[in-house]
């Protein structure tokens, strides 16, 4: 059966690569993101994939760009659907938010056809992607500093939840924050229609990171093979899960340094962070409420007093 998304349509066996509209721009242009559709030569699952819903989060992109001149129809079975970059208004700028209509995409799904430019995007995507029998919906954590990890944010009381937290797993990064996510995220909302979904946080950069991609692009195939995609056996690894996620602001302002790294470790009354002044002088010293992992911090040193400093994955075992 030839499978179609926007523009792009494949033939089994065949792939092919278009335009998904979502609507005009200011100046009448038509807006199409690209997507790809790969339609495997034999029957099997559907596999939906996304990246840049966040603007300026590229290492999934990075990963889709290096990932589909991989895959050989002829020797796939089932199908992929990919939407390069979904916050196409957002990524022309390198922002976060959709500047249209100055909002979090990700906040925005199922989204409305009718409604505002991100739920217009999103109302797209969706149709697409709940089609699927998994969704990957690549982000990081944005141009801040953090770990590789994977979010499971269907809630723990979900009748999906295992079924996710076996997708995590399988994606592999090491590291899981399994906490029920805001309204309106892809791997909140998609789990309800009934499709298991993550969000693989690849690391956080401006621009690319090559170890976030490669460890995206690792956890691609590892998703394809599991679920008999394409051939091969993975074997799965236990990952550490953190099911809550402590955030750190300066109680003063001025200059950050971090006392413990990315992935470490922490113990509650240990030192994670101190501020100083200008001229060196310690203005005060931050400790871990609670034990944890170091999850991710601010990239640009200067804080402002309540300012965001860091965060630490806590509540921590493992699958
Ligand atoms: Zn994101």
């Amino acid at each position: 059966m030839t499978i179609s998304l926007g523009t792009a349509s494949a033939a089994p066996g065949e792939s092919d690569i278009g335009r998904l509209d979502v609507g005009e721009t200011r100046d009448g242009s038509s807006v199409g993101l690209p997507v790809a559709v790969i339609n495997g030569a034999d029957d099997g699952k559907r596999l939906y994939l996304q990246a840049v819903s966040d603007g300026d989060e590229l290492n999934g992109l990075g990963v889709i760009r290096r990932v589909v001149p991989q895959l050989d129809p002829a020797r796939l079975s089932g199908s992929i659907l990919v939407v390069g970059i979904v916050n196409y208004h957002g990524f022309q700028v390198a922002e976060h938010r959709n500047p249209i209509d100055d909002r979090k995409l990700n906040r925005t799904f199922p989204g409305d056809p009718n409604g505002s430019s991100s739920e217009r995007i999103t109302a797209a995507v969706f149709e697409a992607a709940q089609t699927a029998d998994y969704i990957l919906d690549l982000h990081q954590g944005s141009t801040s500093r953090m770990i590789d990890e994977v979010r499971v944010r269907c809630g723990r009381r979900h009748r999906l939840h295992s079924q996710c937290l076996e997708l995590a797993k399988v994606f592999d990064c090491g590291y899981v924050l399994d906490q029920k996510g805001p309204d309106g995220q892809l791997a909140r909302v998609a789990p309800d229609e009934g499709v298991p979904t993550i969000d693989p946080e690849l690391g956080g950069a401006v621009g690319f990171s090559e170890t976030s991609v490669q460890k995206g692009v690792d956890g691609v195939f590892n998703v394809l093979r599991y679920y008999g995609f394409l051939d091969g056996n993975v074997s799965t690894t236990r990952q550490t899960r953190a099911k809550r996620f402590d955030q750190y602001g300066a109680p003063v302002g001025g200059l950050v340094d971090y006392r413990v790294d990315l992935g470490a470790r922490v113990s509650s009354g240990e030192p994670i962070f101190e501020v100083t002044d200008p001229f060196g002088q310690s203005k005060a010293t931050i400790e871990a409420d609670s034990d944890g992992i170091f999850w991710r911090s601010r990239r640009l040193p200067q804080v402002a007093a309540g300012e965001y400093v860091c965060s630490v994955g806590t509540n921590l075992d493992s699958y």
